[in-house]
């Protein structure tokens, strides 16, 4: 059986300072009530934010200066990203083309895809979102039907993607589609495009989800125009691109603080000479919040050597999420209130966002199934 070693990291000086910036950026940002510490963090897309945060340089970090970026480390990235989910700032509007899309862009887009895109990425000024699901292909990826013609000067795309979050309101989407036959792996054939929003033949349709917000969409396409230069790598090979964007997405400090309100709340309930059992039942969080912490640093380290942690990624989300699902289980375990969506107390309403996004924490990005074989391949268990 393999070993998977997370080693111990220890953040550079350059991450503590740039911890120190990002705080002085939060700490003005709410005393000027510029947002409200919101419940789900980076589900909450508020384009405003995100510019002001671009202005401040903290978006694209770790790409180089040509692009806007800063030549920051991975390291240095994570501390960025765990103060501002920590802060509860609204960060949904550029969390995917700062997460995934733009390292996506740095390794595989086009001189004139990067130099268009990625500065505006890094300004705050432009958002991304993923186009992979489809109805009859969410954990089986390879199975996607959204079909790319070769046309004079591009590719023409015609199909439908399910699940896609923010797809009313960004700029591009990376779609996965077909574009050659399956061949013996299921895994050839396969291209990523850079498609834009206001392309001809693309229409976002509404999906409401269980707490009645509008954040997902069906996307259809018909005979949707994409250039050339808006080709991600080569042509038929894209089932390694979307392996390796899929690592980006899921080894972050998203993955265990997504209500990470909640829990804070739920620590100011319980006061400063809780119960026992209200003690035991926070120590036993704050333990697992702190490994998973600890791999997910270890992971950001393996990124900066340059490694692919794929496996070790999956961990991290499969242990990380399930951690977000027993928050909410536990505070009503803790704390006999009575949910509500609208109360006079934040509390209150925090607990009833929460367990109403929970069930979406395991399946976004890969579910919980996935994840578990996935490892269990990598530990040479089947
Ligand atoms: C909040 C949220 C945001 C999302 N945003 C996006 C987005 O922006 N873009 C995008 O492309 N997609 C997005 N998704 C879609 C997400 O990636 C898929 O929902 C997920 O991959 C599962 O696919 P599915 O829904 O088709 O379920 P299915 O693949 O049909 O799975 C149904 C059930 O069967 C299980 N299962 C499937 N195959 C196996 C197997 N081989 N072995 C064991 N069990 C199996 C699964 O674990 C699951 O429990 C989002 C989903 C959520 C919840």
């Amino acid at each position: 059986m393999s070993v998977f070693e997370f080693q111990s990291v220890t953040l550079p000086e350059a991450a503590e300072v740039a911890r120190v910036e990002i705080r002085e950026f939060l700490r003005s940002e709410i005393a000027e009530r510029r947002f409200e510490p919101h419940r789900c963090s980076w589900s909450s897309f508020d384009a405003s934010f995100s510019r002001r945060l671009g202005e401040a340089g903290f978006i694209g970090v770790t790409w180089p200066e040509e692009y806007g970026g800063r030549n920051a480390s991975t390291l240095t990235r994570f501390v960025i990203t765990e103060e501002l989910l920590a802060a509860g700032s609204p960060c949904g509007a550029h969390w995917v083309a700062d997460r995934q899309s733009g390292p996506q862009m740095l390794r595989y887009g086009s001189d004139a895809a990067k130099t268009h895109i990625l500065p505006r990425i890094a300004a705050g000024t432009c958002f991304f979102g993923i186009g992979m699901s489809e109805p009859n292909a969410g954990s089986d990826l390879a199975s996607v039907k959204t079909k790319a013609v070769k046309v004079d000067g591009g590719y023409a795309i015609t199909g439908q993607k399910i699940w896609t979050s923010n797809a009313h309101r960004v700029h591009y989407l990376i779609v996965l589609a077909r574009t050659g036959d399956r061949g013996e792996s299921r895994h050839e054939g396969l291209t990523q495009f850079i498609v834009d929003m206001t392309s001809d033949g693309i229409s976002p349709r509404a999906i409401h989800d269980l707490a009645g917000n509008h954040e997902f969409n069906e996307v259809f396409f018909d005979d949707c125009f994409v250039p050339d230069e808006m080709i991600m790598g080569e042509v038929d090979e894209g089932w390694n691109l979307v392996t390796g964007e899929l690592a980006f997405e899921r080894s972050g400090p998203d993955r265990f603080l997504s209500d990470y309100q909640l829990f804070r709340g739920l620590v100011d309930q319980a006061g400063t000479t809780p119960d026992r059992s209200d003690a035991v039942q926070i120590g036993a969080m704050v333990s697992k919040l702190a490994s998973l912490r600890k791999m997910s640093v270890a992971i950001a380290g393996m990124l900066d050597q340059g490694e692919q942690p794929v496996v070790q990624a999956a961990m991290v989300k499969e242990l990380g999420t399930a951690f977000e699902r027993s928050v909410p289980e536990i505070a009503r375990r803790m704390v006999s209130v009575e949910p509500r969506q609208i109360a006079q107390n934040d509390f209150v309403e925090v607990m009833a966002d929460t367990i109403l996004r929970a069930p979406s924490f395991t399946l976004r990005g890969g579910t919980r199934e996935i994840l578990k074989s996935m490892i269990a391949r990598g530990l040479g268990l089947r």
